[in-house]
């Protein structure tokens, strides 16, 4: 593989179709390099070969593979509080176990982090859902640190605060933050470009979306996702102060409307503009 240059153009894409088609249409439109989506009704057997294979003909590094799991749904805020991460706990034992079998795939292809949406953390470190999560946590760390791996939690479903407050409860060296600026808008938990100061140490891998702020006086709406550049986000801060921090990582443009040609031209578009920012 090519290594990276700073700030590369990346993208978040799904596994399920055929590997070679699905790079064949990023590089075509830029993208350089990315983060693997593994859908919880994806089989993994036979997976981490197709992938290896179509990755180094591409020589496209991927840097993250992400675990998504059986029965989340991101409908409103409600309903990601009871479908996502590793909160509901009748799903958590299954949900521990796969996000271990995409740890051992993530060795297989030779990606060197694993990461999730953990779900809402409680801020109140007694509660038994808290220290359940807690130690859940600690474990795929450990799991991931014996795979060579760092493990991320993605950001927005708490503020930076509370999910530095965690952060450093749960005490894993190979613990880090895959920071989302537009889960911060969408779920109306603060300023995005303050977050990323507050967590800036801990990051290693970034998501660029964008998203309006949710509507006012309606507690359980999520705001709505943009196309980067259109949204409450600010590219050019968010850029900016990446920059600043002296990351170094690849842009990994997330855009997550279900029409895949419409999620593809928007890919294309938000490439054109991270070039100039970058
Ligand atoms: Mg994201």
């Amino acid at each position: 593989m090519q290594p990276l240059r700073d700030l590369e153009i990346g993208a978040v894409f799904w596994a399920g179709r055929d590997p070679g088609e699905t790079l064949g249409e990023l590089t075509a439109i830029g993208v350089r390099c990315g983060q693997i989506g593994i859908p919880g009704d994806f089989s993994l057997v036979g997976a981490a070969d197709r992938w290896k294979t179509a990755l180094q003909a591409e020589d496209f590094p991927v840097v993250t593979a992400f675990c998504a799991y059986n029965g989340e749904s991101y409908a409103d805020i409600p309903t990601v509080r009871q479908t996502v991460g590793f909160i509901p706990r009748d799903t958590r034992e299954e949900r521990e176990k796969r996000t271990c079998a995409v740890s051992d795939f993530a060795r297989e292809v030779g990606i060197p982090s694993i990461g999730t949406h953990i779900g809402f953390v409680p801020e109140d470190d007694t509660n038994l859902d808290y220290l359940a999560v807690r130690g859940m946590v600690r474990r795929v760390c450990d799991y991931a640190a014996r795979n060579k791996q760092t493990f991320a939690l993605e950001t927005g479903q708490e503020s930076a605060d509370t999910l530095l407050r965690f952060f450093i409860d749960v005490n894993r060296e190979n613990l880090r933050i895959n920071f989302d600026p537009a889960n911060m808008v969408l779920y109306g938990t603060g300023d995005p470009i303050d977050a990323l100061g507050t967590l800036a140490l801990h990051v290693v891998s970034v998501h660029c979306k964008d998203a309006d702020w949710p509507p006012k006086g309606i507690p359980s709406a999520l705001g709505e996702e943009k196309p980067l550049g259109q949204g409450a986000v600010g590219m050019e801060r968010f850029v900016r102060k990446l920059k600043s921090m002296d990351f170094k990582g690849p842009l990994n443009i997330e855009r997550e409307v279900p029409d895949p040609a419409q999620r593809l031209r928007d890919i294309a578009m938000a490439v054109k503009l991270l070039e100039k920012l970058r």
